[in-house]
């Protein structure tokens, strides 16, 4: 199943099957988002913002 990782340097996200999660921006390791893909996918990109800054340590 697919996951949803956000990078918290740069706020990227992608969808990983594997363990390769690191962020292909900044190359620094992603943070597993509380979020099932498929749910992620139907949200606006006002709700993916908001969940982008749950994880996302650096502004
Ligand atoms: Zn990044």
């Amino acid at each position: 199943m697919l996951k949803v990782y956000i990078c918290p340097n740069c706020g990227n996200y992608r969808f990983v099957t594997s363990y390769n999660y690191t962020c292909y921006k900044c190359h620094c390791a992603m943070t597993l988002a509380d979020i099932e893909y498929k749910k992620y996918i139907d949200l606006n990109s006002d709700e993916r913002q908001a969940i982008t800054n749950r994880y996302k340590t650096r502004v």
